[in-house]
């Protein structure tokens, strides 16, 4: 399944992250040996366990909601951070991206869904922030796009116009504020159930943990 997705989403030009939660570290290493270096977390400890264990070129991708008081943890590694959601969010981020000397790299969290659990902005606080005095004068994060999660549904047209709506929101912030930012390019969204249709959605990014790992217990 896992060379079969990769061709597929190489053909499209769109990233794997391979999320791994819940999974242990030998099942990592089996995917890593076949290539695969972009892998997902939603709990800080577990990321920290697991890049304790594990191959230092490992990309680790935080992918769930993240709190303010745990980004110190991850934040001398992690590769892309994309469930950030809000301004005191992303200015500890700053912050610990500082202290380690690095510039964090991360995704704005849109709430597309018709689900009460799901994080994220809406357009309105996002450009609210984006035009802020405190968002400028944030230095050592990089917006590179956004991130988004559909509703777990069977209907599919529901699915198609929220992620339909994730790559307006793109299009929309990068003709605004990322224009002349190269690295504002990302549009994660899809997982295990509705990946092609991201994908056919303009997915440049799916975040894949069942379907290559087999279901979490
Ligand atoms: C668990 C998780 C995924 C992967 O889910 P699957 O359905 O197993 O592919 C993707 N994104 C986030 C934010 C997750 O928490």
């Amino acid at each position: 399944m896992f060379q079969e997705l990769l061709t597929k989403l190489s053909a499209a030009q769109v990233q794997m992250v391979a999320v791994s939660k819940t999974n242990p570290p030998d099942r990592i290493l089996a995917l890593y040996e076949l290539g695969q270096r972009a892998f997902g977390e939603n709990r800080v400890q577990e990321m920290l366990d697991k890049y304790e264990a594990l191959p230092k070129d490992i990309e680790w991708h935080q992918i769930g909601h993240l709190q303010t008081n745990k980004v110190r943890f991850i934040a001398p590694f992690v590769h892309l951070i994309h469930a950030v959601d809000s301004l005191r969010l992303l200015q500890e981020i700053d912050r610990q991206a500082a202290k380690n000397d690095r510039i964090i790299d991360c995704l704005l969290q849109f709430y597309i869904a018709a689900e009460e659990t799901k994080f994220g902005f809406v357009m309105e606080e996002a450009t609210d922030m984006l035009q802020s005095e405190a968002f400028k004068s944030i230095t050592h994060v990089r917006i590179c796009g956004v991130m988004g999660m559909a509703s777990f549904t069977e209907d599919e047209e529901k699915v198609k116009l929220e992620f339909r709506s994730l790559k307006a929101i793109f299009d929309n912030l990068k003709r605004q504020y990322f224009a002349d930012q190269t690295a504002f390019k990302e549009i994660s969204m899809g997982m295990s159930g509705d990946w092609e249709m991201a994908v056919s959605e303009g997915s440049t990014m799916v975040r894949i943990g069942s379907l290559i790992f087999g279901s979490r217990v």
